[in-house]
Order: structure tokens, then C-alpha cells, then sequence
């Protein structure tokens, strides 16, 4: 029998009629024995996620506000998802000892009381299951300063799992050495399920939510978007970068490295076969492109100088003067006598003209221009590089559809092409991209 990490989150493990689909789906393969859960998310479009309400919790206590009807509506919460699964996990005594953490002005720090989400979710899960439940604070690693230990959890999750058949892990959070509670960022449940996937060679990490998986577009955009089969993790990287997210971006590394197949998967529709991420996936019906993806709101600054390609240290110069305002860079695409940087307009804000001024000084440019309301969009793809006439494809969409093309970027690894065009034309951009490259076959 192989073995299996799933991984549920929020929406999968919101009330009892989640947790049963759960249960369903973990019984349905006996591999499915390693089991990591969220806190529990939102029920309807304006329902609470329980970490959002514990967030809150924690800022009534900083601001010596009455705590107690948060505190009342989320011990409500777990209490009826005890009482509707029909198990006894302790719910009650957990939340008087919670109460008298709070009360005993022991200071409680924000981690701690965000990290009860998943740690009760997981108590409920493994007696509804019948599985062992494993504090994630013994397992998952920090240093004293909070700095996570990627070797040390390693060994802690294998040799503790090795003595259980079958657990819940509660995702997201870990403590330091002396026991306090670290979490992740926000999402980080998933980067616990690949730990654990990692650490136990599992054959698979399924990680179960409410989509089936990754869409090759927006679906606000592109209606009936075709989802994604296959996709390789770098291709991953390139779109959630540009702004698809499904997966929290740290929970790819410990796959890859052990080499595990993650397969994003939909609780509601547990027939779909959802999108497997590995090393060199091709999408199974051959499309060219794997998907894509984009943001608005960047800033091109575009630098023009004469004979600028003989001229040494010159983006080092440029480099150095955003570091000094602390801005961080997307990207750089450059031509023989210009660059032109692309930043994500809300570093600039108050600073734009201070940065033009600074560049103008420092590297005698005979022009800067900037170029605001861009929108960046990639086109991602590992079989591009070996199709000729892919970019002549994409440029000719966009002609078509009347976008002007700003800015072009395209990566060494010629697995992605970026344009950058007025915010205005990002919609209409990625449905002409979608049309060339798709519905074309
Ligand atoms: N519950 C945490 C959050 O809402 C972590 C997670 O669900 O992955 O961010």
C-alpha cells in the first residue's frame, strides 16, 4: 500500500458537512493516511474564516477591549462541529484552558492564538476520523528567533509518523524550542502538508480545496477557462508569481526537492482529477501554452541613453538608487541603448518623482520616461521554447484586439513571455491571448 499526505483546507473543513466529504474521500483509499487541516474557513461568501475571528480575538486583548463575544462565537463554532459529528474531543476543557491563557495575563502572542484554529480543527478531525492527533508544535521546527528549520522538522515528522498508522497534523503553525507557537504566513497549512508529504515519502500530496484544480485563465476573465491537467513546478512559480494562486508559493519547494507529484484536487467534487504539479509535466491535450496569468498596477520607468550597452555599472546605478528608497523590482527588460524597470506602483507612491530626479542625476540619461497604470501578463509555457512562431502568435492576437503592446520581457528559459499593456487592456489582453493560443487549438 502506497501512502498518501492530504492536505484540506479551510472550505473542505468548515462545519460537519465538510469534514464528512472529507471523511468520505479518506476512505475511498487506504493510502489517504496522513491527514493535515486548516482551520475552519468560510461556510458562505460573508461567513468568517475561524483564523480571521482569532486574529480579532487578539487584537481585542491588545486593545483591552471585551474579548468575550468573539470568544463566544468561535468556541460556539467548534463546539456545534463537536456536537454535529457526534464525537467527544474535548472542545469544552480546550476552550477553558484557552480562556484562562488569556485571563491569566501571561502574554499571549498573536501566533499562539491564531494557530488554535487548526490545532482544535485537528483535535475534532481525529476523533471524527478515529486517527492519532499530532501536535504540529512538536513536530514543526523553529529556531529561538522564529526562523524555520527545514532539516530538524524533517526528522521530527519522520520519526514521529513512523510509530502511527494513521494521524491529523493540525497545518500552519510549529513553536521554538521552548514551546512557544510560531506560525507560517497566512495559507501556511499547505506548506505543513508538503513537509509532511517530504518527510514521509509519500507517494502523493493531494492538497484538497474548492476549485479542481488550476485554471489556464481568470475565470472572471476568461469564462469557461479550461483547467489545467499537468502542470511542472516551474511553470507553477511563473504563474503564481503573476497572480494565480491555489497553493501557498513556499509549499512547493519540499515537493520538489523529495520529488512528490502534488495534485490539487476539489473536496465538493472529489470525481474531478484536479492538476498534478511535477517536475516535467506536459499538459495532457498538447496545448502550446500551460497558462495565464497577470496584475495590474506597475510602473515602467524607461531609461534612454546613447551607447548606454558600452557603459559599465550602469543598472548597478539604477539598482542601487531603488534600493535606496527600498523598492523592490519585478522586472528589467532592456534594449541596446535603453532599460526600463517595472515596480509595482504602490512602492512608488510619494516616491516616484524623488526616484526620476535621482536616476536623471546619477546616471546622465538623455531621457527617463515613466509609463504608470500597466499591467503586466505572462504567458507561460515549457513547450513554447520548442515551437517556432509562438510569439509571432501572441503579438498578432493582441494587434488584433487592439492592444498596444508596451513592453516585452521574455525569460531565458523561454517558458514565459510577458507584456506589459495599459491597465485598461489587461482583460481584453488575456482573452485575445487565450483565443490565439487555446480555442485555436
Ligand atoms: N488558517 C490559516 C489561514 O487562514 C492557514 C491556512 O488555512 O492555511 O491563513
Amino acid at each position: 500500500m502506497g501512502l498518501k499526505v492530504v492536505k484540506f483546507g479551510g472550505s473542505s473543513v468548515a462545519d460537519a458537512i465538510q469534514i464528512k466529504k472529507t471523511r468520505d474521500i479518506i476512505q475511498t483509499d487506504p493510502a489517504r493516511r496522513f491527514v493535515v487541516v486548516s482551520a475552519p474557513g468560510k461556510r458562505f461568501d460573508t461567513d468568517n474564516k475561524v483564523t480571521d475571528l482569532l486574529y480579532l480575538l487578539k487584537t481585542h486583548l491588545e486593545q483591552n477591549a471585551p474579548f468575550e463575544q468573539v470568544f463566544q462565537v468561535i468556541k460556539d463554532r467548534f463546539s456545534a462541529m463537536e456536537s454535529d459529528l457526534g464525537v467527544d474531543a474535548g472542545i469544552t476543557e480546550e476552550f477553558s484552558a484557552i480562556e484562562h491563557k488569556l485571563t491569566s495575563g501571561e502574554g499571549i502572542s498573536a501566533d499562539y492564538i491564531a494557530s488554535r484554529g487548526e490545532y482544535l480543527n485537528a483535535k475534532i478531525i481525529a476523533a471524527f476520523l478515529g486517527f492519532d492527533f499530532i501536535d504540529a508544535a512538536d513536530v514543526i521546527k523553529f529556531s529561538e528567533k522564529g526562523k524555520f528549520l527545514p532539516d530538524d522538522t524533517n526528522i521530527a515528522i519522520a520519526k514521529a509518523l513512523k510509530e502511527h498508522a494513521h494521524a491529523v497534523i493540525p497545518g500552519f503553525y510549529g513553536a521554538r524550542p521552548d514551546g512557544r507557537i510560531k506560525t507560517f504566513s497566512r495559507g501556511g497549512s499547505d506548506i505543513t502538508g508538503a513537509l509532511v508529504a517530504q518527510a514521509t515519502g509519500a507517494d502523493v500530496y493531494e492538497n484538497w480545496t474548492d476549485v479542481s484544480g488550476f485554471l489556464m485563465a481568470d475565470p472572471r476573465i476568461v469564462k469557461n477557462a479550461r483547467g489545467i491537467s499537468a502542470i511542472s513546478y516551474m511553470e507553477l512559480r511563473e504563474l503564481s508569481y503573476m497572480g494565480a494562486s491555489v497553493l501557498h508559493e513556499n509549499a512547493i519547494f519540499p515537493a520538489r526537492t523529495a520529488g512528490i507529484p502534488i495534485n490539487i484536487r476539489n473536496t465538493n467534487r472529489p470525481d474531478d482529477p484536479g492538476t498534478i504539479i511535477t517536475a516535467d509535466a506536459a499538459p495532457k491535450d498538447n496545448s502550446i501554452i500551460t497558462g495565464i496569468a497577470g496584475n495590474k498596477d506597475f510602473t515602467v520607468i524607461a531609461i534612454y541613453k546613447n551607447m548606454l550597452s558600452t557603459e559599465v555599472g550602469f543598472i548597478k546605478r539604477i539598482l542601487s538608487i531603488l534600493e535606496d528608497y527600498d523598492v523592490s523590482i519585478e522586472h528589467i527588460p532592456s534594449g541596446i541603448d535603453t532599460v526600463s524597470v517595472v515596480i509595482a506602483s504602490k512602492y512608488l507612491e510619494g516616491v516616484l518623482e524623488d526616484i526620476v530626479d535621482d536616476i536623471e542625476r546619477k546616471t546622465q540619461a538623455d531621457s527617463v520616461e515613466v509609463f504608470e497604470d500597466m499591467a503586466l501578463i505572462a504567458t507561460v509555457g515549457s513547450r513554447m521554447a520548442s515551437v517556432p512562431g509562438v510569439s509571432a502568435r501572441l503579438f498578432t492576437a493582441l494587434y488584433e484586439a487592439g492592444v498596444n503592446i508596451r513592453m516585452i520581457d521574455q525569460g531565458s528559459s523561454e517558458m514565459n513571455i510577458i507584456v506589459g499593456v495599459e491597465n485598461k487592456d489587461f482583460e481584453t489582453a488575456i482573452r485575445a491571448i487565450y483565443g490565439a493560443f487555446v480555442d485555436a487549438g
